[in-house]
């Protein structure tokens, strides 16, 4: 790897900072990459989720998705992007959103949820990762890691290269967490402001929380269940979150419950 190369590179980035007010994340946020851009971006994994996974052909079920999904997004911090919703055909309870707007939603996790307002909760985590760019500053920030390591590379520092990789995966744990209880923060901001009931999130979190302890019941004595695990983690930080953003406060039990 050449030094000018990698020169080169941070040069042409330098080149195109762009530095906006968030008002998701209420932070002037420095990016590469325009809204133009991130919708293209995301446009073109939407086509690809499309492709691999299927769509539920139940049209009632993807109209009460999208008519709950639109009015949220009519009442988010990022309303100058067309927002999509579509169910898929998948058992697992989850849910994910892409860059630009688009929210897909597992069949498995409808099925999971009691009525519009916890459903109203799921969805409006998701806009609020699009509205707050977690997934563009996300990859902008790995991306930003890659040139510390090619810039270490390439000054023959294998060594402090590793110590950056390990750096790196730490701060994208860390960086996964805070996203996660933002999105909870701005959900129950999103959902009270359309109209539901954003206590809502806090019995669908409740439900996720009850169906991981169930699934630890099977894990052979000894074995530590990774505090970082599967899909929904951090969940008593996620209910300690939505708490204090629904009451401004939360329960005394709820910082014990916490894992450090
Ligand atoms: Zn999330």
């Amino acid at each position: 790897m050449s030094r000018l190369w990698s020169l080169a590179l941070l040069l042409t980035l330098a080149g195109c900072v762009r530095s906006d007010f968030n008002l998701a994340t209420q932070r002037q946020e420095y990016t590469l990459t325009s809204t133009d851009k991130e919708v293209e971006i995301g446009r073109k994994l939407a086509r690809r989720v499309e492709r691999e996974l299927t769509l539920v052909p139940d049209e009632a079920m993807q109209h009460r998705v999208q008519a709950i999904g639109h009015r949220l997004a009519e009442v988010c911090d990022r309303r100058e992007l067309v927002y999509s919703f579509a169910v898929v055909k998948d058992d697992d309870v989850n849910a994910f959103s892409l860059p630009g707007g688009y929210v897909f939603l597992n069949e498995g996790l409808i099925k999971k949820t009691s009525g519009d307002d916890e459903l109203a909760g799921v969805i409006a985590h998701e806009i609020a990762h699009i509205a707050a760019r977690h997934a563009v500053s996300r990859y902008e920030s790995s991306l930003g890691m890659q040139i510390v390591q090619l810039a270490t590379l390439a000054s023959g520092g294998g060594q402090a290269a590793g110590g950056v990789s390990v750096a790196a995966q730490a701060a994208q744990l860390a960086y996964a967490r805070d996203a996660e209880l933002e999105a909870d923060r701005l959900g129950v901001k999103y959902t009270k402001a359309a109209g539901f009931d954003p206590s809502a999130m806090l019995t669908f979190l409740e439900t996720l929380h009850e169906e991981d302890r169930g699934k630890s019941h099977y894990l052979p004595r000894g074995v530590v269940r990774p505090y970082y695990a599967a899909t929904h983690p951090f969940v008593p930080e996620r209910l300690r979150a939505v708490k204090e953003a629904i009451y401004g406060v939360a329960d005394y039990i709820d910082y014990l419950n916490t894992p450090n």
